[in-house]
């Protein structure tokens, strides 16, 4: 088999790039549609698969590129179903991918980024530091890969959200490259409405995104009821402080059908007082917003535990009696260490690291 890196990837490309291919290739514009569909739409991965395509191009195509999805190294399944994936990319590194399947809908946690920057206190990707970032290839391929080892059809109900490892507001380009081939219909096909993507709150990124073409949903990782609380748990808080993210998320154009979302890791102890559910809904009164509290998965190395339920329970209770829809989500995959934050390239299935 031929190695990715001695061969340009055609995966990651968009319509307008392939036919530019094909042109440069003194092939006519419309074979780069022909790729287009056969990657995308097709999810071909053998070039000898693109029949529709002149013999004599296909061959001088297959010479020097090929459709090369991330390597799945390993991956570990967890008693509830979700699979969590280990795929080492052409240079090397390591990111991770989580399948959550369930009974009307499969969720799929992807990675932008090899590691993370951001330095999120309860967050074990936040360990590993940052490398690079993955291209729009390397992310649709995580979809593609995934898809093709569990056998996701396509038309299948999918959701994809940013969630995994990375902040993907700092690798913004490739993040929206990534989603317009996904999101196209002539594309991978995934329902827009599905493709969510969450920011600790890089707020000249929100911005960037709003103006998108193609845009996905947006999540926001709140997680704090005020500046003190928040700084401590995530520092980007100094530079992006709550009152110019609400800011921010009033100002930002919701389409009719669409809820900014908040994301609330729950920690025993520190933010999850009654006080802190006033504060949050005192922050969110005037937006048309929706929150997910997510009681934390705890593990050994960092100091933070989950709340007690019936804690958790009367969180919810204070935000939606302020009318704020509000869900508890219990986190999937725990026992692989695939659950919110836990993603750090563990290589069992223990929980041997744990994020939010
Ligand atoms: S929570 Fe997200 S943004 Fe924060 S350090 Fe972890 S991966 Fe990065």
């Amino acid at each position: 088999m031929v190695l990715a890196e001695h061969k340009g990837n055609l995966l990651g490309l968009n319509l307008e790039e392939l036919e530019k291919f094909a042109v440069s290739s003194g092939q006519p514009k419309f074979r780069g549609r022909q790729l287009y569909h056969g990657i995308y739409a097709r999810r071909v991965r053998d070039l000898a698969g693109l029949t529709d395509l002149a013999h004599e191009f296909r061959d001088f195509v297959a010479a020097g590129y090929g459709i090369f999805y991330p390597q799945a190294e390993r991956h570990f399944c967890s008693l509830d179903g979700s699979i969590r994936y280990l795929f080492r990319l052409a240079d090397g590194n390591l990111v991770e991918t989580v399948y959550m399947p369930e009974e009307d809908r499969i969720t799929l946690c992807l990675s932008s980024q090899v590691g993370c920057a951001v330095d999120c206190k309860f967050c074990f990707t936040a360990l590993l530091g940052s490398k690079r970032n993955l291209t729009a290839g390397e992310i649709i391929g995580q979809v593609l890969a995934v898809a093709a080892g569990q056998n996701v059809p396509r038309g299948a109900r999918l959701n994809l959200v940013f969630m995994g490892m990375g902040e993907p507001m700092l690798n913004l380009p490739q993040v929206l490259k990534a989603v317009e081939i996904l999101a196209d219909p002539k594309g991978v096909g995934v329902t827009l409405r599905r493709i969510t993507v969450s920011t600790v709150g890089i707020l000249p990124r929100i911005k960037q995104m709003s103006l998108a073409p193609v845009r996905p949903k947006l999540a926001i990782s709140l997680n704090a009821s005020n500046d003190e609380q928040r700084t401590a748990l995530m520092p980007i808080n100094q530079k992006y402080p709550l009152a110019d993210l609400i800011r921010v998320c009033r100002a930002y154009p919701l389409r009719q059908w669409e809820h900014l979302m908040f994301e609330y890791v729950m920690l025993e102890g520190f933010n999850d007082a009654d006080d802190d559910a006033r504060r949050v809904a005192d922050l969110l009164q005037d937006l048309r917003a929706k929150v997910n509290l997510i009681p934390y998965n705890s593990g050994p190395g960092l100091p933070y535990r989950a709340p007690r339920f019936d804690r958790v329970l009367e969180f919810q209770k204070i935000l939606m009696d302020r009318n704020i829809p509000t869900f508890i989500r219990i986190s999937r995959g725990r026992d692989i260490s695939a659950a919110c934050g836990q993603l750090s390239l563990a290589e069992s299935g223990q929980a041997v690291a744990n994020i939010g």
